[in-house]
């Protein structure tokens, strides 16, 4: 969907990022990590050309971006950001609908939209005609995704867009966003540099460093196989095993056994670090499992999640 070839950016002799090489998949949740000053927000905005590459080839849908009118090229991509940039004097409604309104969709359409992008983030109805300040930080955000999302974008591109929020708010909205990308397919590049983040929501995950790629893949691959001491340093080695349980799903590690159990039954979907603070809660050896339509489909055993953190093959 969105290519790079050899591409450099340069701010007053001083190089922002350099031969980048990246391909973001079509449908693909994409996540560029990186600690502060390491290239992430130019690259990302290089693509919307709010920063103009200097040399080097971006292409986006097979095309050269450059070749596109630039207002097409944003109408092609949402962009949504930490500081959100809602209009404070316009309402929720009127925030969401800035781009179809350039349009000039009908005001039918607009409504329309309006209520389903307000349902897909879970921002009430009620919310509607309230203004940026009325609103907390988690539905401010919301409404920004929203707004980035209403003139349905090929692309998502989301810089820090959760950054300013406390972690449960956090949380919360990281779930939200796994699921509207599995809903909608949308291509979506996300910018972070919260580890966590990056591990619980990308599909591919590009790490940068001093405006260059370090290593880039699945977020198992760089956990499992770090290319060099930094990819190994960066995810922390002290808790690599709790971040690999973060990646895999008790559905995937639980014994196709099914007892009675009193137990609080655990979902297949759930992931084994969720799992493991349900077996501190419980203090139990073994739990059932149930899977979406609430049926038992399987026991997870405490000893098998040790088992996990171990099993891979990874690097000293
Ligand atoms: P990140 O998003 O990873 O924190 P950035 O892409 O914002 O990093 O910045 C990469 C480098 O480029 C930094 O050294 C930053 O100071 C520099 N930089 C970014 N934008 C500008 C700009 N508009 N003018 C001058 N330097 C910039
Ligand atoms: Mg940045």
């Amino acid at each position: 969907m969105i290519e790079f070839h050899d591409v450099n950016k340069t701010f007053a002799g001083q190089p922002a990022v350099s031969n980048l090489n990246l391909t973001f998949a079509e449908g693909a949740f994409s996540v560029l990590i990186g600690t502060s000053g390491s290239g992430k927000s130019t690259t990302l905005k290089m693509i919307n050309r709010l920063v103009e590459h200097d040399s080097g080839l971006i292409r986006f849908a097979g095309e050269e971006i450059r070749s596109l009118p630039v207002l097409e090229l944003r109408r092609r991509m949402g962009y949504a950001i930490q500081s959100i940039g809602l209009f404070p004097h316009w309402t929720v409604a009127r925030n969401i609908a800035t781009v179809p309104q350039l349009q000039k969709w009908s005001r039918q359409k607009i409504n329309d939209r309006v209520d389903e992008l307000m349902a897909l983030l879970g921002l009430e109805p009620v919310l509607r005609e309230r203004y940026p300040h009325q609103l907390s930080g988690g539905q401010q955000q919301r409404v920004g995704v929203a707004r980035a999302l209403a003139a349905n974008p090929e692309v998502l591109l989301m810089d820090e867009p959760f950054g300013a929020l406390d972690p449960v708010t956090r949380g919360a909205l990281q779930l939200e966003m796994t699921r509207i990308h599995r809903m909608l397919g949308r291509t979506i590049i996300l910018v972070t540099h919260d580890i966590d983040e990056a591990l619980r929501l990308a599909d591919h995950l590009v790490l940068m460093d001093h405006g260059e790629v370090v290593q880039q893949g699945t977020p198992l691959t760089l956990l499992t196989q770090p290319a060099n001491a930094f990819v190994r340093e960066f995810f922390g080695r002290s808790e690599l095993g709790v971040r690999l349980l973060s990646l895999r799903t008790v559905g995937e590690s639980m014994r196709e056994e099914i007892a009675p159990s009193d137990a609080t039954p655990l979902r297949d979907v759930m992931s084994l670090r969720d799992a493991l603070s349900a077996f501190v809660t419980c203090r139990c050896e073994a739990l059932p499992v149930i899977n979406a339509h609430n049926q038992p489909c399987g026991t997870l055993y405490f000893r098998d999640l040790l088992h996990t953190e171990t099993a891979h093959d990874v690097a000293p």
